[in-house]
């Protein structure tokens, strides 16, 4: 049973519910989110999927009943995945979500919105906001982390066809060692495409993660100035933004874009260190992952006061 915001919602594996704290500069708050079934097109190498999970597949009319179920309670829902935009009855879900009210937002590896028919078809359903993810500043650092060769020209164009049509975008950047270095290249490509708001968020160790994590997960004093400099890009050029995985105290000067995520079932992988006790965030931060400590130890983070 999924519990959130207090409240046990459903007992859909798929369907939960999200409500961020912190992030005075973004748009998001709370709302729902269904995960569509984890089959995927891309097979990235920081993928927070359990394997034995790829290939669930829950039926549409399933899908449907949860959806239907959380309008009772929200009025926003993103789709996530595996990869939403390659069901066989993707349409068929947009259309009843829409229809029975609620604010859609597609959470996807991007790769399907370069065909234009299927990215003017999309876009006439009347969602409210694209989730496009680019990890990559070329197709060389994408296509490494994807797996797939050519899904770096493909999100680009993706990206370049919904703005072309006028659509909210807002492009998800998973912050791992393969890419780090090249966060103001990328930051700087998203700003040329016009994308409106700019996430950047540092991986989770979870599934194939978990399997990477020797090589794929940076560590955070390393990576930072990096980060900073692709932030205060998109602050120049007035970007909304959004950082995740990053407690507070790494964040300093850049805390209003900082989102937690108020989940309980996130409590298992996040330990909050003992020195945190006395961090005025101690509250609303979700603390380390705990298998970062595990690789890197804690001397890292420092309370703030
Ligand atoms: S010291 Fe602990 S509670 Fe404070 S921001 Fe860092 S991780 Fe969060």
């Amino acid at each position: 049973m999924v519990e959130t915001l207090g409240k046990k919602i459903t007992d859909h594996p798929f369907a939960y519910s999200y409500h961020h704290i912190g992030g005075e500069g973004t748009k998001i708050t709370e709302g729902a989110v269904i995960s569509i079934g984890y089959i995927c097109n891309n097979s990235c190498k920081f993928c927070s999927i359990p394997k034995n999970c790829r290939n669930l597949y829950p039926q549409t009319e399933r899908l449907k009943e949860e959806i239907k179920f959380l309008r009772n309670v929200f009025n926003s829902i993103v789709f996530t995945g595996g990869e939403v935009t390659i069901r066989k009855d993707f349409f068929d879900l947009i259309d009843f979500t829409k229809k029975i009210g609620f604010k859609i937002t597609i959470q996807s590896n991007g790769r399907m919105f370069s065909y234009c028919e299927f990215c003017n078809k999309i876009v006439n359903y009347g969602v409210e906001v694209f989730g496009v993810d680019l990890h990559g500043h070329n197709d060389k650092t994408h296509d490494f982390l994807t797996s797939v060769n050519g899904s770096f020209k493909q999100v680009v164009s993706g990206i370049m066809n919904l703005k072309r049509l006028g659509q909210f975008v807002l492009s998800n950047t998973v912050i791992t060692s393969f890419n780090y270095k090249f966060i103001p290249k990328i930051a700087n490509l998203l700003i040329g495409l016009g994308v409106d708001q700019i996430q950047f968020g540092y991986v989770c160790i979870f599934g194939q993660t978990s399997d990477n994590k020797n090589w794929i997960v940076p560590r955070i004093t390393e990576m930072l100035p990096y980060l900073r400099k692709g932030l205060d890009l998109c602050i120049k050029y007035k970007k909304d933004l959004i950082i995740t995985l990053l407690p507070y105290c790494f964040m300093k000067g850049y805390e209003r874009f900082v989102i937690m995520e108020e989940k309980k079932y996130l409590s298992k992988s996040r330990l909050k260190e003992v020195r945190c006790n006395v961090c005025k965030y101690y509250k609303i931060c979700c603390g380390p992952q705990s298998d970062y400590l595990k690789l890197f130890g804690s001397k890292e983070f420092k309370p703030v006061f």
